[in-house]
């Protein structure tokens, strides 16, 4: 049970977290803090906050946890303003969707990270704002903790049992092994449909291609509606991990390349065949 929760980043995912802790009333106070008052405004209008504070100290020093769900970008400024608020007994933990630029962020600024819990709730929808926060976003899905060697296993076991009474199953990861995978499976996935839809919409005859994008076009660009900042930062704070992810996508287009080019039926059925059965093999 938490006594005074403050977010910072009231938008989808801030925004989602506190509707659904107020649900399982796991929370008594959640409190909210950010630089625009407008948006602030509108998330306790909308019932998803309890009230909001325009000052950093006054939003953090009674808090039992902060959590942080704004822009990758936006995180060590963040840090910033919160360290001198701080209490002692304060854990602070975040969404961010790569965890090696936080924790190096979180390290600079604060110091020292025994009370920082990094954190990603492998959970989003291509609307980004408070408006489109919904009480059962985490419901089912995964949160991934890549605690530090200076975390307390019962703040950790704390943070846990937050994102559990949110609806969500918690797994543990090292940080460098989570933006690997995560720029297999989420990263990647959001470029290539962000260039698809670019190359797309460069071409000459574009109204007539998108007019006719048939069902296999919509659900592979559907993510290429997402938050164009975030995937910036993403991008920029994960390029390490994405670009390796990249070399391996562009080794495996020019394996199709030369096959297509080549008319090399055997290897083009070999690649779709093997691709099929992994893909079903998930699903199930
Ligand atoms: P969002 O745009 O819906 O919300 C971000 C919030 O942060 C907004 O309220 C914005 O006003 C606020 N903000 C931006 N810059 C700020 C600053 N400098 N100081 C204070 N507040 C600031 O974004 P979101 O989808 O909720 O994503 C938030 C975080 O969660 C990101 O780090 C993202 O990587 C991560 N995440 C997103 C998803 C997803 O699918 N959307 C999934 C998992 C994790």
């Amino acid at each position: 049970m938490i006594n005074r929760l403050c977010i910072i980043g009231t938008g989808l995912i801030g925004g989602s977290l506190a509707l659904a802790l107020k649900k399982s009333a796991y929370c008594k106070h959640i409190v909210a803090t950010g630089r625009n008052e407008d948006n602030l405004k509108k998330a306790l209008h909308l019932g998803v906050i309890d009230s909001y504070e325009l000052d950093y100290a006054s939003a953090v020093s009674d808090a039992d946890v902060v959590f942080l769900a704004v822009p990758l970008g936006a995180m060590r400024d963040v840090f910033e303003k919160i360290k001198p608020h701080l209490a002692d007994t304060t854990i602070v933990t975040d969404a961010g969707s790569a965890k090696v630029s936080v924790i190096d962020a979180a390290k600079q600024v604060l110091g020292k990270l025994n009370k920082f819990i990094p954190g990603h709730p492998i959970a989003g929808i291509e609307k980004s704002g408070v408006e489109a926060a919904f009480d059962t976003l985490f419901q089912d899905r995964r949160v991934i903790l890549t605690p530090v060697a200076e975390n307390m296993a019962e703040d950790i076991e704390f943070i846990k049992s937050m994102w559990k009474s949110a609806g969500a199953e918690v797994d543990m990861m090292e940080a460098v092994h989570h933006d690997l995978i995560l720029a297999g499976t989420s990263h990647l996935p959001h470029i290539l449909a962000f260039a698809l839809v670019d190359c797309l919409n460069n071409l000459d005859d574009v109204d007539e291609i998108f007019r006719f994008a048939a069902g296999g076009f919509r659900d592979f660009t559907r993510i290429a509606s997402s938050d164009p900042v975030m995937w910036r930062d993403i991008c920029i704070e994960n390029s390490d991990a994405i670009l390796s992810m990249m070399q391996q996508y562009q080794n495996e287009m020019q394996k199709l390349k030369d096959a297509i080019k080549t008319s090399d039926s055997d290897k083009l059925l070999e690649i779709f065949t093997r691709a099929k059965q992994a893909r079903d093999l998930f699903s199930m």
